[in-house]
């Protein structure tokens, strides 16, 4: 018997349309630690589970050095990090489908770094920055280098990190571009992949797709808020599933 149930790969090979979200848990399989539980970025040794603190927007304003202490280190371990066999397999998806949108909830880049094209990085990039005082934008390349906090080359004001920090409010840009590829043309196909699912703008979607009455599956080794609401719950490892999937979709471009 193969890894995906027969009527899962019956449905998945009349998809021409994928939407995918994906959270800390498709890059576990990369070393780069997710958020909640063991070796997860809150058992950070030095700020342990005042890191939640350490990455939000008052902390930002008051010490910014201590912002960037976690989001320099973070950036460090995502840069050593190589892309795995589900990033890949979502560049190999997005291939052969007709129209294929990333919601991502990672900061770490290895979605891009596998070749995903349309990519929606709702919370940022670990390596983008922004002037606080002339907003001019630019990016790390040494981020294990940082002391403090990063000044701006344009005015020598301080630097702050291109993520969304706790507190904070989604880009509205982005926002509508999820607007537009998930709710005004839902996608044939949406799965959820490596989140514990917490928050709204990622969990609609997924909703919105199994009330179009579209195929939906997730894929985590545990049960989340979301599971009950998918077609197919696939419990196991994003780099075991994912290059199934990508193998029982046909090529329709
Ligand atoms: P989370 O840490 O809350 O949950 C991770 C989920 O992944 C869990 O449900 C877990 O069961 C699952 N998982 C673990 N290993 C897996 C595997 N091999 N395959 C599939 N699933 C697996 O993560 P979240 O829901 O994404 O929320 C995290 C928040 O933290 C986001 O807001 C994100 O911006 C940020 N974050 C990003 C990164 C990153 O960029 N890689 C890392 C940590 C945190
Ligand atoms: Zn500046």
């Amino acid at each position: 018997m193969g890894l995906l149930p027969e009527d899962l790969i019956k449905a998945l090979a009349r998809v021409r349309s994928v939407g995918t979200i994906t959270g800390a848990g498709i890059s576990a399989e990369s070393g780069v630690p997710t958020y909640r539980g063991k070796g997860g970025l809150y058992d950070d040794p030095e700020e342990g589970d005042r890191t939640i603190e350490a990455l939000s927007a008052p902390t930002l304003a008051r010490d910014p050095d201590r912002t960037w202490r976690v989001i320099s280190a973070l950036a460090q371990r995502c840069l050593e990090a190589k892309p795995n066999a589900g990033h890949y397999a979502l560049a190999e998806i997005e291939a052969k489908v007709e129209r294929f949108c990333l919601l991502t909830q990672n900061v770490d880049g290895l979605h891009g770094r596998a070749g995903s094209k349309n990519i929606i990085d709702i919370h940022g990039d670990r390596l983008a920055t922004a002037c606080m005082d002339c907003g001019v934008e630019g990016r790390l390349t040494d981020p294990g280098m940082i002391r403090g906090t990063p000044r701006c080359p344009v005015c020598n004001g301080r630097l702050r990190p291109g993520v969304v920090l706790f507190g904070e409010m989604l880009p509205v840009e982005k926002v509508a571009r999820i607007e537009r590829e998930f709710y005004a043309h839902v996608p044939d196909c949406v799965m959820i992949v490596g989140t514990t699912a917490q928050f709204p703008y990622i969990v609609m979607p997924v909703l919105a797709a199994a009330q179009a009455g579209k195929l939906t599956i997730e894929i985590n080794p545990e049960e989340t808020d979301i599971s009950p609401a998918v077609d197919f719950t696939l419990r196991g490892k994003a780099g075991e599933f994912l290059p199934a999937i990508a193998a029982a979709i046909s090529t329709v471009r």
